[in-house]
């Protein structure tokens, strides 16, 4: 299975589609934005420092991202496949993600776009929640609880909404898209990584065009 990266704005379904791949295809999804809110939930030194800036929906720093892919990807390394979800954000991110690769021994196969429009992302955004027990990913209006109350998945009644998942922080983290990670999309097809799939497809589409990109079944 391949290593690969998923690259797109706030709410393309990134999340969505790693998950997607985790399940049918056995691949290990490392999202910085997990390990962060993981490291915030836990209360840790780490999870303090980063807290503000998370929830304003500001990058964190390179440095502290990248080490929390170095420690993630010993484990990762015989997997499946790496699929790197949220990481890297910036020019100096990939820089390092290629030398740790490098370092280990693998190989970045494909980098993912997930175009979408601009209008659709505060919708998709806004309405947005997730299971607390097993991380299953619905929306108000396009994919709410079947029963209204128990995940679909798991059965859990403990729903979360990120606290950055809100208009204002929205609107910073899609700044800091256009400015630091959209730079990767050329970066990535100058060296003939980059495919993009259509992300405001209904969601077995995208993922059926990420399978076609990936040339798995
Ligand atoms: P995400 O879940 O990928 O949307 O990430 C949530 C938040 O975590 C972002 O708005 C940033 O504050 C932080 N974050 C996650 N990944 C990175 C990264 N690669 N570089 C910098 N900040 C990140």
């Amino acid at each position: 299975m391949p290593n690969i990266i998923l690259i797109g704005p706030p709410g393309a379904g990134k999340g969505t589609q790693a998950k997607i791949l985790v399940e049918k295809h056995n691949m290990v999804q490392l999202s910085t934005g997990d390990m962060l809110r993981a490291a915030k939930a836990s209360g840790s030194p780490l999870g303090k420092e980063v807290a503000e800036l998370m929830d304003n929906g500001k990058l964190v720093s390179d440095e502290i991202v990248t080490r929390l892919i170095a420690e993630a990807l010993d484990a990762a390394k015989d997997s499946g496949g790496v699929i790197f979800d949220g990481y890297p954000r910036t020019l100096v991110q990939a820089d390092s993600l290629g030398e740790l690769l490098e370092e280990k021994g693998m190989e970045l196969d494909q980098v993912i776009e997930i175009r979408v429009d601009d209008e659709i992302l505060v919708e998709r955004v806004s309405g947005r929640f997730t299971c607390g027990n097993c991380g299953a990913v619905y929306h108000d209006k396009t994919h709410p609880l079947k029963d209204g109350e128990h995940c679909d998945v798991c059965g859990s009644t403990e729903m979360k909404r990120r606290p950055d998942d809100n208009a204002e922080a929205l609107r910073t983290r899609l700044l800091a898209y256009y400015k630091e990670t959209s730079p990767l999309i050329g970066y990535y097809y100058a060296k003939k990584k980059l495919v993009s799939v259509d992300g405001l497809a209904e969601i077995d589409q995208v993922s059926a065009s990420i399978n076609k990109a990936l040339k798995i079944g």
